[in-house]
């Protein structure tokens, strides 16, 4: 599969050889990397993308879940083109700004607002606002979430399976070169899914006279395929945080917007402290924001923190935004993807048993998965030592070659778009059933 790959991607490898020049490691982002070389885009519409070669695709990756509207949505093209006469960038605050804030509100039940550009700086921001409001230093979080890319939180990721260590006692360790030891040394991980890990941390920073600033969390692990919550365990991480002072912090980057209305928030009916949105928020364009708590986010208001961005709130992206939450996903939108996502995880676990495969399908929202392991993953120990990597590629790559675009990672969902239709997900079950048939011919 990965020769086919190859050949039918030659405009790809071409266009590497000439991104190289300028470009390190020809992309824009190392997330986009790909052995042995990128697939470079071209261009999409509603639920498809097309390749430099031609290549189409229905798209399953949707910008890592950014474009849960599809692409080009006209609703959101007329509120760009719409703005763009009137000016796109004054760093002074626009109606829509407040308009989005208004929405968010009602949609998370927090109600105070502000705005990003990104997802890590939405997360940077969050906890430097908690650590203000305690005046503490640690940081908490779970053990291979990924919460962005600045260094308090490019720790206890991506970590070897020899290494992890023992629920209590979990390694701190950085992701990627140029983090300092000082930084790692602050953020604490605890495994997903364990009130009682989570407890007993606790008592131990407590002891150590270091209690964290705050939890930050996804409420659903996005990055293991998807790893729900258990029952009663959100609402322990809520009881154990507020006991302890700690600031709860959902990191909804991916969530929110994106499996319901007010995303996991709404989802599962834990309220956190805060909130943290990008990716979809901006329907294709840069757009972050946080939420908080009136008692949380008085350090902002009060001026003792300071949450800029030349951009934030930038008019551009708060008409994307307004567009995208008001006239896109709206309740009909979000009961077409709920409709969509049940037919294909349930399609997807019918080819599963009737194969026998290794495995498991789950979803949530416009989320989901096939995760290729025996077992039932509920954290990141119990992803790294039962996902089959080798499996899991070959998936990546037999989608690939027949028309279902993914994202380059094989430790991602799927996120379906308001534009996806049933043909949409018939393609994709064909496709993942001739998978299952080869594998046990
Ligand atoms: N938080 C979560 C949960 C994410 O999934 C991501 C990105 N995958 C981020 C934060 C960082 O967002 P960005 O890439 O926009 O900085």
């Amino acid at each position: 599969e990965g020769e086919r790959l190859d050949a039918r991607t030659q405009r790809s490898r071409e266009t590497y050889a000439r991104a190289s020049a300028h470009l390190a490691g020809g992309v824009a982002s190392s997330y986009q990397l790909r052995d042995p070389w990128p697939i470079y885009l071209e261009g999409g519409q509603g639920p498809r993308v097309r390749d430099v070669d031609g290549n189409e695709y229905w798209d399953f990756h949707n910008g890592f879940g950014s474009m849960v509207q599809g692409h080009a949505h006209p609703a959101i093209g007329e509120a760009v083109a719409g703005r763009y006469p009137l000016g796109t960038h004054f760093a002074a605050p626009t109606e829509d700004a407040i308009v989005v804030g208004d929405e968010l509100a009602r949609r998370f039940g927090l109600p105070k607002w502000r705005y990003t550009n990104s997802g890590s700086e939405s997360t940077m921001d969050a906890i430097r606002i908690a650590r203000a409001y305690t005046g503490r230093d640690t940081v908490m979080k779970i053990f291979g979430s990924y919460h962005g890319h600045h260094d308090t939180v490019m720790v206890s990721i991506g970590v070897e399976y020899d290494k992890i260590g023992d629920p209590d006692n979990l390694a701190s360790l950085p992701y990627g070169a140029g983090i300092p030891q000082a930084v790692v040394d602050m953020t604490v991980a605890v495994p997903f899914n364990d009130a009682g890990a989570m407890e007993r941390r606790m008592q131990r920073l407590e002891q150590e006279g270091r209690l964290p600033a705050c939890v930050i969390m996804e409420a659903a692990m996005m990055n293991l395929g998807v790893v729900l919550p258990e029952p009663g365990y959100l609402e322990a991480v809520r009881e154990i945080t507020s006991r302890y002072g700690v600031v709860l912090i959902f990191d909804e980057v991916k969530t929110g917007l994106c499996i319901a209305p007010g995303g996991a928030t709404e989802k599962f009916g834990v309220t956190p402290d805060m909130v943290t949105l990008a990716k979809a928020l901006g329907g294709g364009l840069p757009a972050g924001a946080i939420g908080g708590s009136a008692e949380v986010m008085a350090v902002v208001e009060d001026g003792s923190v300071y949450q800029v961005g030349t951009y934030n709130g930038n008019p551009l992206t708060m008409a994307a935004a307004r567009a995208s939450l008001l006239d896109v996903l709206t309740p009909e939108a979000y009961a077409h993807l709920d409709r969509l996502n049940d037919r294909i995880v349930s399609g997807c676990q019918d080819i599963v048993d009737r194969y026998g495969l290794p495995g498991y399908a789950v979803g949530i929202g416009s989320k989901g998965c096939v995760t290729f392991s025996p077992q039932k993953v509920v954290d990141y120990e119990s992803f790294k030592a039962n996902q089959d990597a080798d499996l899991s590629e070959l998936a990546w790559l037999f989608n690939m070659n027949r028309g279902i675009f993914m994202t380059p990672g094989r430790e991602e969902e799927w996120t379906l778009s308001v534009t996806h239709t049933d043909e949409a997900i018939d393609a994709y079950l064909a496709c993942f059933e001739e998978l299952a048939r080869d594998l046990t011919a």
